[in-house]
């Protein structure tokens, strides 16, 4: 079936919040041009390049076997030169009025996941910045964890089948949990159900927050009933994205996904590093890279995006490379893996990479490669790899669905789009642009740094807890 699709402009004549547009002849998507609105001359292969094996035989690259140690966590003057010293004072001063204060933050795992990955970085800054900051990690057994993967997948709409059994078993862990562990703080951060039970050492003191980090907008009817009462003794709950809530008696904020700007995925690389990681992966630098850097998964696309660039091929000379992970532990992976390989057939321009879940420099050095980044997903969270692209300035083109339109804001960060031929459309346009492809970059840049970085999230949980505490009113509507 045909996906559906808006009218794509790829843009229009007007000055745009300082972003130079241009006037081209408006088109639908499913209209692909028959002929280039302005191709220039792109040499098809430098003549002098060594041969490139086709795709199949080109996955022999040299990522280490083993995962390396974790790099020490930064210090929040190391991010002055980021985000100026404006920003790093605002910081002290919001946790100067929270002196004195302890948190305590609670999940259920130390490693793997974004949560905890996002943890390692907050706690050392809150406790930099005085704000005594604790991050305990529930336990519990296999049954435990297969109980709470269940209810993750319920949350998200799968099916479930909920017994009395299971319920007990949930709520003597929390339990088990909760005699364990002291609950003598200020204020206490409780991410995502697995511990969302431990709310009933709730005293007067003390303030708690159920913090969401999946989408709970189609959630699995008996497993919502089930955790909303404990929700709700909760003094709030954060939301990653407003279409991810629930109606709830009590108040809800929103705080955006971020990245870390100094980490070893999103900092600042040698270019000799770029270049060796093209190298080894077969890339030719002197000819356009398309990257799409995902898991092997249906629901990012990776078989429309070698569409889309075959399309796009027929007018544009370029590279695709297709970066992915997961495909040697998850059966499915496996299999879209093998659906890849055969769409990319024999053309040695399609580069398909299953990498170590290890390889943060390698997917950096892939991005700061490319000079186009697609996330053509169909359905998404947040869309991390979408934030990380328009880091790195990156022109970048982006299904219209999760959380994509919150970051690319179409024509102004980035371009959305709803198609195969959309998304061939919008290559072409942006490789024969390049002036506004880079305009796109630097805004995308911007928005980023304005809205999802590390410290944007500090600020915003110190505010929060101000608000909580009572040390700062929340504003209301006049
Ligand atoms: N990622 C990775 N290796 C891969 C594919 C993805 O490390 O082979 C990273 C990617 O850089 C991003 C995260 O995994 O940081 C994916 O997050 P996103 O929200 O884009 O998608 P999800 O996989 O969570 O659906």
């Amino acid at each position: 079936m045909k996906e559906k699709d808006t009218k794509q402009t790829p843009a229009a004549s007007s000055e745009n919040g300082g972003v130079r547009t241009q006037t081209v002849e408006h088109t639908t998507a499913t209209e692909a041009p028959t002929s280039p609105p302005e191709v220039p001359q792109v040499e098809r292969r430098n003549p002098n390049a060594p041969p490139v094996p086709p795709a199949r035989e080109r996955r022999k690259y040299k990522v280490s076997e083993t995962p390396p140690p974790p790099p020490p966590p930064p210090k929040l003057n190391d991010y002055e030169p980021i985000i100026g010293k404006a920003a790093i004072d605002e910081l002290h001063f919001l946790a100067r009025h929270l002196r004195g204060k302890t948190v305590k933050m609670v999940n259920s795992t130390a490693v793997g996941g974004g949560v905890a990955e996002i943890l390692n970085r907050l706690i050392p800054l809150m406790n930099e910045l005085e704000v005594p900051t604790k991050w305990e990690v529930i336990t519990g057994g296999n049954d435990f964890f297969e109980i709470t993967k269940g209810f993750h997948n319920a949350l998200h709409g799968g099916e479930y089948n909920v017994t009395k059994e299971i319920l007990d078993l949930f709520q003597m862990y929390n339990e088990q949990n909760r005699q364990r562990m002291e609950f003598a703080e200020d204020l206490f951060v409780i991410h995502d159900p697995q511990p969302v039970g431990l709310i009933r050492s709730k005293r007067d003191r003390g303030r708690w927050v159920w913090r969401c980090h999946i989408d709970l907008s189609n959630p699995h009817a008996e497993v919502w009933n089930f955790l909303r009462p404990f929700v709700e003794q909760y003094d709030a709950a954060i939301f990653s994205s407003p279409a991810f809530t629930r109606q709830l008696a009590i108040p809800q904020y929103l705080f955006y996904p971020c990245i870390d700007p100094l980490s070893e995925k999103n900092k600042t690389m040698e270019e000799t590093f770029v270049q060796k990681v093209c190298e080894d992966f077969g890339i030719d630098r002197t000819r356009p890279v398309l990257t799409q850097i995902s898991r092997f998964d249906r629901l990012k696309d990776p078989v429309g995006v070698i569409q889309a660039y075959k399309l796009a091929k027929k007018y544009v000379d370029c590279q695709l490379v297709l970066a992915g992970g997961g495909a040697t532990d998850d059966p499915e992976g496996a299999v879209v893996l093998a659906e890849v390989m055969e769409a990319a057939g024999d053309d040695p321009d399609v580069i398909i990479l299953n990498l170590p879940p290890w390889s943060a420099l390698e997917i950096n050095a892939l991005q700061q490669a490319s000079n186009i980044v697609i996330q053509k997903s169909l359905k998404e969270g947040f869309g991390l790899t979408v934030t990380e692209a328009l880091w790195k300035g990156k022109p970048t083109i982006a299904g219209a669905v999760g959380g994509i339109p919150t970051q690319v804001i179409h024509k102004l960060t980035g371009i959305l789009v709803h198609s195969v031929e959309g998304c061939a459309y919008q290559i072409r346009y942006l490789l024969t642009h390049p002036e506004f492809a880079q305009q796109l970059g630097k805004n995308g840049h911007e928005h980023v740094k304005e809205n999802f970085l590390m410290t944007t999230n500090v600020r915003r949980w110190l505010v929060l807890f101000q608000i909580l505490l009572g040390v700062v009113k929340p504003a209301r509507p006049s």
